[in-house]
C-alpha cells in the first residue's frame, strides 16, 4: 500500500481504478497485509504459543473470516450473530469464546447447542442463568470469569473497559466469591480468568499492571485456570509514527508471568490483525469556502465510518493522486451527513484539491465496517478484498431499493 509515481496503490492495484470500475466509497481490504498481520502476532508469541481468537467485531465480513479461520485463528464474538457468522464462515465451534455483558438466555442456549468452547461470563446474574440453562439441558458447560481488574489502558476514554467504573468483568472480591460458587456447581466447570482492559492500547504499562492484578488474584483464589484469556486490545500505528505496542515485549511479561502460573493463554485481537488492512476510498462531492478553512465535502461520511464521530479517533487522510500542489489553507474533511460530528479531520499544508478526486482514509479495516449504519437513509458501502492482486467484490453494496 504505497504511490507508485503518483498514484496509489493497494496490492499492485490503482486505487483510480477500483473508483472507476466499483463506485465510491469503497472500503477495501489486502489479503496479504491480513496473513502478515497474523504471521507477524504468531511470530511474537511464538514461546506462549497462544490461543488466537479473532474478535469478530472489529470486522465480521463473511470473506475475510472465512481467510482468517483458515490461517487458524478462532473467534471472540459478542453476539449470537457474530457467533452464527463465525460458524457460517467455517470457524470451529471448539475455537469459538463468547463474551458480553449482556447475553441473554436465547443466545446462552444457541451457543450451549453449538457446543462452543467457552463462556466468558460478566456477572454473576449471567452465572446463574448458564447454570439454569446448563441444569435443564443436563450438561456441565465451560464457563470464564471476567475480571475487572481496575487497571487504566491509557487509550481514548471511550474505548477503555477495565477500570472499575465500566461496566465490563466484576470486581476483586465478586470474583473470589463467585469463583467458590462456580467450584460447587456441578453444572459449570471453571475453566478461565478472563480480561480485557480496553482498545489501541500502544503502552506495555496498563498490560503489566493487569498481568500483576492477575498474579495476584489468581495466588488469592488458590485456583488453577486452566485458561487464562487475556483479551486483545493491541494498539496500531494510525499516525504513522511509528508509535507502536512492541508484541515481542508483551510477550516477555506474559512469559515471565506464566513461569507461576501454568496455563494456556487465549487472545483476542481484532484491530492489530485487520485495522492496517483496509483503506477507505472515497470521492470528493464539492469543496466549499468557508470561514477560514475550505469544506471538502466526500462520499463517505459519518454512517461509513463511524470512529471519528464516536471516538474522536483520527485517521490519516491522503490522496488517491499526487500533485505538488501545495496551499496553507485548511482543509476540512467531512461527509454529507447532517450532523456537525460528522467530519473526519482538518490538516493543513495538505495538496490542492478538486471537486471529484480521490482520497482514501487509512487504517479503517477494523471498526469501519462493522460500526457502519444507514444514518440519513445512506445505502452501506461495498466491500472489496485484493487477493493475489486481483479485486473480489466480498460485499455487494447495499441497494438502495430495497433499503426503501
Ligand atoms: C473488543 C474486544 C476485543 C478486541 O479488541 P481489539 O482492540 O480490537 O483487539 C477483545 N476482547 C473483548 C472482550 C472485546 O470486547
Amino acid at each position: 500500500m504505497n504511490y507508485k509515481s503518483k498514484d496509489f496503490l493497494i496490492d499492485g492495484i490503482k486505487v483510480k481504478e477500483l473508483a472507476k470500475r466499483y463506485k465510491t466509497p469503497i472500503y477495501c481490504y489486502s489479503l496479504r497485509k491480513i496473513k502478515e498481520n497474523i504471521k507477524k502476532f504468531k511470530n511474537s508469541f511464538n514461546s506462549i504459543s497462544p490461543i488466537i481468537c479473532f474478535a469478530v467485531k472489529s470486522n465480521s465480513n463473511q470473506n475475510l473470516l472465512k481467510e482468517i479461520g483458515k490461517l487458524g485463528l478462532g473467534a471472540d464474538v459478542v453476539s449470537v450473530g457474530e457467533l452464527m457468522k463465525a460458524l457460517k464462515s467455517g470457524i470451529k465451534p471448539n475455537k469459538i469464546v463468547f463474551s458480553g455483558v449482556g447475553k441473554t438466555s436465547q443466545e446462552i442456549s444457541f451457543a450451549i447447542k453449538k457446543k462452543i468452547f467457552l463462556i466468558n461470563t460478566e456477572s454473576e446474574s449471567e452465572i446463574l442463568a448458564i447454570e439454569k440453562i446448563a441444569k435443564k439441558n443436563k450438561k456441565k458447560i465451560n464457563i470464564g470469569i471476567r475480571l475487572n481488574p481496575n487497571t487504566d489502558a491509557k487509550t481514548l476514554s471511550q474505548i477503555s473497559t477495565g477500570k472499575k467504573e465500566n461496566k465490563f468483568g466484576v470486581s476483586e472480591k465478586d470474583f473470589v466469591n463467585l469463583v467458590k460458587y462456580v467450584n460447587n456447581s456441578k453444572s459449570l466447570n471453571l475453566k478461565c480468568i478472563s480480561t480485557h482492559i480496553g482498545s489501541q492500547i500502544l503502552d506495555i504499562k496498563p498490560y503489566e499492571k493487569m498481568l500483576r492484578v492477575l498474579d495476584r488474584i489468581i495466588k488469592k483464589n488458590n485456583f488453577h485456570f486452566e485458561y487464562i484469556d487475556l483479551g486483545g486490545g493491541m494498539g496500531i500505528d494510525y499516525e504513522n509514527n511509528q508509535k507502536n505496542l512492541s508484541l515481542k515485549k508483551y510477550c516477555s511479561s506474559v512469559k515471565k508471568f506464566l513461569k507461576i502460573h501454568n496455563s494456556k493463554i487465549i487472545f483476542e485481537p481484532g484491530r492489530s490483525i485487520i485495522g492496517n488492512a483496509g483503506i477507505l476510498i472515497s470521492k470528493i462531492i464539492y469543496i466549499k469556502k468557508g470561514y477560514k478553512k475550505d469544506f471538502v465535502i466526500m462520499d463517505a461520511g459519518m454512517n461509513d465510518l463511524m470512529r471519528p464521530a464516536l471516538y474522536n479517533a483520527k485517521h490519516r487522510i491522503i490522496p488517491a493522486s499526487k500533485n505538488n500542489k501545495k496551499i496553507k489553507k485548511i482543509y476540512e474533511f467531512v461527509g454529507p451527513i447532517c450532523e456537525s460530528t460528522d467530519k473526519f479531520s482538518s490538516i493543513k499544508n495538505f495538496q490542492k484539491l478538486d471537486e471529484n478526486d480521490l482520497i482514501i482514509i487509512c487504517d479503517v479495516g477494523a471498526y469501519g465496517m462493522s460500526l457502519s449504519s444507514n444514518y440519513n437513509l445512506r445505502p452501506k458501502p461495498i466491500e472489496i478484498m485484493i487477493k493475489n492482486s486481483k479485486a473480489i467484490v466480498i460485499n455487494k453494496r447495499q441497494d438502495l431499493k430495497e433499503l426503501i
